[in-house]
């Protein structure tokens, strides 16, 4: 059996990244293929774009280069159309995250701000003010309570959300353009625009029980932990609390979201046409 056009892609890029004085983090992929699964496009510039976490709605940010179009748009996952514009930023949107509950979006934005939006009503909370340049890219943990966010200025920095404070920041030797949390430990990648790849742990920085979405196939429940990877059945009852991982080696603490993955459309007979590509199906 030959081999695949991936493997020989690893293999060239292990044989790269051996060489004397390479740079092991850095990977040049090549577009493969357009994806079979693409199922709607929605129009508009779009700088950057997160999923709720049970799936039904995307939103996406606005880049206002041509059109000056600072905002962000929340779309119906299912049918495509537009369901909110959020407008404050005063110049473009580089990127977006949703909450872990689903409750609420953070935006970033050229125009140095952070913002933190009502993911229902499409009204701002609050303002992240600090960096002294463009904020390029954010994510949040996977317990809802912190934000990272990477900026022109040459810092990441991340935020408590409940206070709406600053708690460390972290200088990079270029620009901050890229970032991500660890899913279950305190820690953060990031890349910078010297062609490094950081990662930082966030010492005296601590998790909350780790919000998880079940996911309902008929009348089962299944959850999975982010910290151990293991998936366990769950009552119905149980969704809203807080439970602690059964793996005994494990032991997480962790919140269910009232909600679960894909039901609610499933139960209203509605069809996911990219579900049916899928790979567990
Ligand atoms: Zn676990």
């Amino acid at each position: 059996m030959g081999r695949s056009p991936l493997a020989d892609r690893f293999a060239a890029e292990r044989e790269q990244r051996g060489r004397p004085g390479s740079c092991p983090w850095i990977h040049r992929y090549s577009r493969l293929r357009e994806s079979e699964g693409l199922v709607r496009t929605l129009t508009g510039g779009r700088a950057g774009c997160a999923v709720s976490p049970d799936g039904t709605w995307i939103v996406s940010a606005g880049r206002g280069s041509t059109r000056r179009d600072n905002t962000l748009k929340i779309w119906d996952a299912v049918t495509g159309t537009e369901r909110a514009t959020l407008t404050g930023h005063t110049s473009s949107v580089w990127g977006c995250a949703v909450s872990p509950d689903a409750t609420w979006i953070v935006s970033a934005s050229e125009d140095g701000t952070l913002k933190i939006w009502d993911a229902d009503a499409g009204t701002e909370r609050a303002t992240l003010t600090g960096h002294t340049g463009s904020v390029w890219g954010c994510a949040m943990s996977r317990d809802g309570t912190w934000i990272v966010a990477a900026s022109a200025d040459g810092t990441l920095r991340i935020w408590d959300v409940a206070i709406g404070a600053e708690r460390a920041v972290l200088v990079l030797p270029g620009k901050a353009c890229g970032e991500a949390f660890h899913p279950s430990t305190p820690m953060v990648a990031c890349g910078d625009s010297g062609r490094g790849v950081h990662l930082a742990h966030l010492v005296g920085i601590g998790f909350g029980p780790l919000v998880v979405t079940a996911a309902a196939r008929g009348d089962e429940l299944t959850a999975r932990c982010p910290a151990c990877r293991e998936a366990f059945p769950i009552e119905r009852d149980s969704l809203g609390t807080e439970t602690t991982c059964p793996r005994p080696a494990c032991g997480t603490r962790l919140r269910l979201n009232p909600f679960t993955l894909h039901s609610a459309k499933r139960d209203a007979g509605r069809s996911w046409p990219w579900l049916r590509r899928g790979r567990n199906r």
